[in-house]
């Protein structure tokens, strides 16, 4: 019989254990990732999508002729995760201006039907470069008034390319599927200066270095069972557009530059671009291949400068959401502003808009009146939440949602899964100019959107985010229930509001 000290003592060290255990699984305790085996699978692959020919490139309005050439080549690059737990995602980032929606939806019912991949465990990313291919349905009306129906088949033909081999990259990477170790961090670079100049006309396009930014430069690592770096993914908010219009060659610009330098580094390393809030946000000073380069190096330094110091390990869950939030459109034009508009010789951009709203209108017999735009959300470990949003999205969301979810652990992504527009916040919308509702012209939506455009992708975010960070969260709500924690607002880890 053991005596009843040995049982009291036996119940006590007992109930610790499992009280820790618990707190453990609701993350209220952070443990280090010491376990021998790694938390992940990794899978990682690269394909070369620069076109084989000369096809029209897409970016700028000001080009009048097909591509001349390569400067640098252009990759799709895979990164394919699988949770200890279960759950696979696939990260997709390419050197294009963007995925347009039936593009996208290409590749992703593709991917759902070869490799059972679901729509919001594939996140597809462009590196929004204005040095990359057009591809159909892209901010069509920049290429199509000047070219020919071959050029158009070009066009055409690249695209099923394209689609084709990110496809195949996307199962190169799963069957690459390893064990790895995920870790993140946070660094940053200066160049990305605010590119709305308040004049005596407006908002025009130019360096405002009062204007807000976003100099953050989130990490994340990749590593093999030996400790190698596989693949680095890093993200900054700033338009990749140091090179203008007249250049004619291939290029992936400033990211471009970047991966090619991290990549040249970490030799067998593939590194990932993705692109942040910089809509409203650019280089300064632009326009040589010099600067490019001389921006891809200071972004690759601050990625080593991360990766060369400590980072936080990410646990292995993974969890997913995908939705879409209805951004409503302003009062639209009249049948006779559009007439007006199509006879305006001065602008061929908006007489070609005005014709293709007034078919709209013949066929339909209404505008639209809201935009359905992907927002998608993943949850790597309890530590790091990434938001991809889609469209240009200005710099005003990542600083507004990084202040509200926790700056600690969130990326915001925006140029994913769509490119379909500017995305201004209230502000940007009210004070006009390009990215409030100039650029609508070449995206052939009716107008500008309308003032809750802010709120209603803010609202869909937290939603998402809430979803996939739902477990911890209602883990301290029980507790909170069962009387076991003080009363608190916020997640301790991540910083976000707890409702
Ligand atoms: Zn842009």
């Amino acid at each position: 019989m053991p005596s009843r000290l040995t049982r009291r003592l036996f119940i006590a060290i007992t109930g610790l254990g499992a009280g820790l255990n618990l707190a453990r699984q609701l993350g209220c305790i952070k443990t280090r990732n010491t376990e021998p085996r790694p938390a992940w699978k990794a899978g990682v692959a690269r394909v070369r999508i620069t076109p084989e020919k000369s096809v029209w490139m897409t970016g700028y309005a000001s080009r009048k002729k097909p591509s001349e050439g390569t400067l640098q080549d252009l990759y799709a690059r895979v990164l394919a995760l699988e949770a200890a737990s279960g759950g696979r995602a696939v990260l997709v980032t390419t050197d294009i201006l963007g995925f347009p929606a039936p593009v996208a939806a290409e590749v992703a019912d593709r991917c759902r039907k070869r490799y059972g991949l679901e729509r919001d465990r594939l996140m597809l990313t462009s590196s929004h470069t204005h040095g990359g291919p057009a591809v159909r349905g892209l901010v069509r009306a920049i290429s199509s008034l000047y070219m020919t129906a071959e050029q158009e088949r070009d066009v055409e033909d690249y695209t099923r390319r394209f689609a084709a081999e990110v496809t195949a990259a996307v199962g190169q990477a799963l069957a690459d599927l390893r064990p790895a170790r995920l870790s993140f961090g946070l660094g940053a670079a200066p160049f990305a200066v605010n590119r709305r100049k308040k004049t005596d006309k407006g908002y025009v396009i130019d360096a405002n270095p009062d204007g807000p930014v976003d100099h953050d430069v989130p990490v994340l690592r990749v590593d093999g069972e030996d400790g190698r770096l596989r693949a680095v993914v890093f993200l900054y908010a700033c338009h990749n557009t140091t090179l203008g219009g007249d250049i004619y060659q291939f290029h992936g610009d400033y990211a471009g530059f970047a991966e090619a330098a991290l990549e040249e580094r970490h030799s067998g390393a593939t590194a990932m671009f993705i692109m942040g809030c910089g809509g409203d946000c650019n280089p300064h000073p632009r326009g040589t291949v010099e600067l490019a380069r001389q921006y891809g190096q200071s972004l690759a330094d601050a990625v080593d400068k991360v990766l060369a110091g400590s980072l936080r390990p990410a646990q292995g869950r993974l969890r997913a959401a995908w939705g879409a939030a209805a951004l409503p459109f302003g009062p639209p034009p009249t049948r006779e502003d559009l007439k007006t508009e199509a006879e305006d010789p001065k602008n061929p951009f908006k007489q070609l808009h005005a014709r293709r709203l007034l078919e709209a209108l013949d066929r339909d017999g209404r505008l639209p009146e809201s935009y359905p735009c992907p927002v998608q959300a993943w949850r790597l470990g309890d530590e790091l939440t990434i938001v991809a949003l889609s469209g240009e999205v200005v710099v005003d969301y990542s600083l507004r949602l990084k202040k509200e979810l926790g700056p600690e652990g969130l990326w915001v992504a925006a140029y994913c899964n769509d490119v379909f527009a500017y995305v201004p916040s209230r502000r940007v919308l009210e004070e006009g100019g390009y990215e409030g509702g100039g650029a609508m012209v070449y995206y052939g939506h009716p107008g500008p959107f309308a003032p809750e455009v802010e709120e209603t992708l803010i609202r869909k975010v937290r939603e998402l985010a809430a979803r996939v960070q739902e477990e911890r969260h209602f883990g301290f709500r029980r507790l909170r229930a069962a009387g076991a924690l003080r009363r608190r607002k916020a997640c301790a880890a991540c910083g976000s509001p707890i409702t």
